[in-house]
């Protein structure tokens, strides 16, 4: 991946947060984030359902305005650009989302290749003959063919539409993609296909992808570097070696202890972690650390401070048993 200097920053995402408002209150999916993405990087964002990484990730691309905090991307010729109103339209011309579900991201009523043309029309990109031509390239790029682009979504099977949404994502040419949990909507068995097309897109394009999961292996194998979310907190955020082999955080542990050990005598070995207690609501988030209703290390504190993410062991941490 890319050296990770100031130079190679892609997005900058200063204490930012997101927030609805509901009947009972106001709902905090996302609460002060700080997170740098590196240029041809691969950041995982991992975490139980429902902890605010989807609704990170539309943030981050525009679908939704943070409620606090700040967005600034370093376009190709070094220069930083807020994203705000004024410059969204450009900055949609290199960020793009690749959508969890590929059965209802794709309109039943567009042939594929207006669906991967749409985004051209928009930035006016190319004339029409060219513009047929790219749909051509993209969806071999993609492991289809030009047969393919006349048909309907409802034609293909899950794999094939998420190759069509990914060819949707490439077709203005984009620097970044958010990836929206882009398989767990798949067989097994199409998974690793889609995560090797993934690999072999970025290698290709220079992408650069925040990818979103909750399957902490998949995560382990196509990330550079693994954030973990819990309650619309970063709790803690390093290398993926560094995460998976010295993880610091109580929360990232009890995931961690969930994963199967492909060996059966090391997975009978192993201490399993079961988080106790409730996920506390987004509604009434508690004071003090996020976690402390389920953490078997709860201290006085824990319900008082609200941790931040500190370097502790060579990566980021937010956790007072941690950091103290
Ligand atoms: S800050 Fe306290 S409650 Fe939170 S994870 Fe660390 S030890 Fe557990």
């Amino acid at each position: 991946m890319a050296d990770r200097t100031d130079a190679t920053k892609l997005v900058e995402i200063k204490k930012v947060s997101k927030y609805f408002k509901v009947s009972e209150g106001t709902l905090k999916a996302v609460n002060e984030v700080n997170i740098d993405i590196y240029r041809g990087e691969t950041l995982g964002l991992v975490g139980e359902s429902g902890c605010g990484k989807s609704t990170f990730g539309k943030t981050l691309i525009g679908i939704y305005h943070p409620t606090k905090g700040t967005i600034i991307y370093h376009t190709a010729d070094g220069k930083p650009m807020e994203i705000n109103k004024k410059t969204l339209f450009s900055y949609s011309k290199m960020a793009q989302i690749i959508f969890q579900d590929p059965y209802s991201s794709l309109d039943p009523r567009m042939t594929v290749a207006d669906i991967i043309e749409e985004g051209m029309i928009i930035h006016k990109m190319y004339d029409r003959k060219k513009r047929r031509e790219r749909v051509y390239e993209l969806l071999e790029l993609v492991g289809l063919n030009k047969e393919h682009a006349n048909r309907f979504a409802h034609e293909f099977s899950g794999g094939q539409r998420q190759r069509i949404g990914i060819a949707r994502a490439l077709a203005i040419e984009p620097e970044f993609i958010v990836c929206d949990e882009p398989i767990s909507a798949l067989d097994v068995s199409i998974q690793s296909q889609i995560i090797n097309l993934l690999h072999d897109l970025q290698k290709k394009l220079n992408l650069t992808y925040l990818f979103i999961a909750h399957d902490l292996n998949i995560v382990k194998y196509i990330s550079d570097r693994i954030a973990v979310m819990y309650l619309g907190n970063i709790v803690e955020l390093a290398t993926s070696k560094e995460l998976y082999g010295n993880t610091l955080h109580p929360y990232s542990q009890a995931l961690l202890s969930a994963v199967p050990i492909p060996d059966p005598d090391k997975e009978a070995q192993k201490q399993r972690q079961i988080l106790t207690g409730d996920v506390p609501s987004p509604i009434n988030t508690p004071k003090g650390c996020p976690f402390a209703g389920r953490c078997p290390y709860v201290m006085d504190i824990c319900r008082q401070e609200k941790p931040v993410l500190e370097m502790k062991q060579g990566h980021l941490v937010a956790c007072h048993k941690v950091t103290k």
